[in-house]
């Protein structure tokens, strides 16, 4: 059979393992049948490892889009008058500010221009004018803005948070899986994800894990958050009773996204929580290398700063938005630009999940974007981009180096 089908390297949804596409391909087993109710108990125990978050923490699934998990995090932790501050880096934290702002919250953004990331000093001055003009509750950030390809450091920001005696929350919709993050040693809060990004699953769930003190400051609310599907309380009897493989019914789970959804974190652990970050990293470079020979210009200003996740690119000159019609009639789905100071300017392709185990997949995507260049009158060289990505690729990855 002709291959009709584009790879997905857009960032988010991604392509999915056989393994997961087998898991999601059966018929819907009962929210209540013991298949189901093992795969969630182990999802969850598995969830904690992923996130590296302690044994006290709480992780929570439910049917939904990254945006409801942004919107869990956000109506059990905020009441009406409590002031929030958010580290913008791009449209993820404007996002995250609206839905603040829509549960009464008193909004502090401290922004960076595009492709920056905000000093941590900006944030502690931004945190000391909030003190100022009453009690605060919590920071939020993004851990990669999948707008801008930028990647802050949640580190510092949850130690600056613990600091002031705030919760931290970070969105990691386009990096849990795929980026650094130690919740139990950060002492983080919230960190959120949804499925189809760097978990490597199709789109569907809305994940959390929630530290002890979050859990605490939804116990002390005066009145229960405004939404009852994402009430932490309405879930926590459910998930404890899947934890000890008892059923349980609140509102109806994605059954063949749970099974998918061990199938998935299955393969993460077998690889390794570290080496499967340092595969992502590993991927980044390499493509890095390639967008550099195709004279490509990352919207990240620092490569340090550049999510591996993701690559931001702008137009070259000469070149515009089309070019990703180009790079799809060779085969290849990536996307055009969703932060308003790049729509038209600017294209990105999403290098996580699955596709980072599969280094064919990801040169298939340099010769794509190569050749749609070359056919957009740019002097490039698409064989030379392949062969600088694929000395990167292969080398083993390192799980130990920093970064
Ligand atoms: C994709 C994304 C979201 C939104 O997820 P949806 O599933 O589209 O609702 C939120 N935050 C970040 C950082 C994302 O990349």
């Amino acid at each position: 059979m002709p291959e009709t089908r584009p790879l997905l390297m857009i960032p988010g949804p991604v392509e999915i393992s056989p393994a997961v596409l087998a898991a999601v391909s059966t018929p819907p087993p009962s929210h209540t049948s013991r298949e189901l109710i093992d795969a969630f108990a182990e999802s969850l125990a598995a969830m904690r490892r992923v996130w590296q978050a302690g044994p006290e923490s709480h992780p929570f699934v439910v049917a939904g889009g990254g945006t409801a998990a942004m919107e869990m995090a956000a109506a059990n932790l905020v009441e009406p008058g409590d002031g929030v501050l958010v580290a913008d880096t791009g449209y993820f934290g404007a996002r995250m500010a609206e839905i603040l702002r829509r549960l009464g919250a008193r909004v502090r953004q401290v922004a960076a221009p595009v492709g920056e990331v905000p000093p941590v000093e900006a944030i502690a001055q931004g945190l000391a004018a909030l003190e100022q003009e009453g009690p605060a509750k919590a920071l939020f950030a993004t851990h990669v803005d999948t707008s801008t390809g930028v990647r802050l450091d949640p580190e510092p920001l949850a130690r600056l948070a613990r600091e002031h005696g705030l919760l931290s929350v970070v969105d990691g919709v386009c990096a849990t899986g795929g980026e650094r993050f130690e919740m139990a040693a950060w002492e983080a809060d919230v960190y959120l994800t949804g499925s189809q990004k760097a978990l490597g699953l199709p789109p569907g769930l809305a994940l959390l894990v929630a530290s002890p003190r979050a859990l605490e400051t939804r116990a002390r609310r005066s009145a229960p958050p405004p939404s009852l599907y994402l009430d932490w309380h309405a879930w926590r009897p459910i998930l404890a009773a899947y934890e000890e493989h008892r059923p349980s019914y609140f509102s109806t789970p994605p059954t063949q996204l749970i099974l998918a959804l061990r199938t998935a974190l299955r393969e993460i652990l077998a690889d390794g929580i570290e080496t499967r970050i340092a595969r992502h990293r590993q991927a980044a470079r390499a493509l890095r290398e390639a967008w550099e020979v195709l004279g490509l210009v990352p919207v990240p200003v620092r490569p340090e700063i550049a999510a591996f996740t993701l690559s931001a690119l702008r137009l070259p000159p000469g070149v515009d938005g089309s070019l990703v019609g180009r790079i799809l009639e060779r085969g290849v789905a990536v996307a055009g630009g969703l932060h308003p100071e790049l729509r038209g300017t600017s294209f990105r392709v999403g290098h996580m999940g699955y596709a980072v185990t599969r280094p064919e997949m990801l040169l298939r995507t340099v010769r794509a974007v190569g050749e749609a260049l070359a056919d957009a009158g740019r002097p490039v060289d698409p064989r030379a981009a392949e062969a600088a990505a694929a000395a990167i690729l292969d080398e083993a990855p390192q799980p130990k180096v920093a970064g």
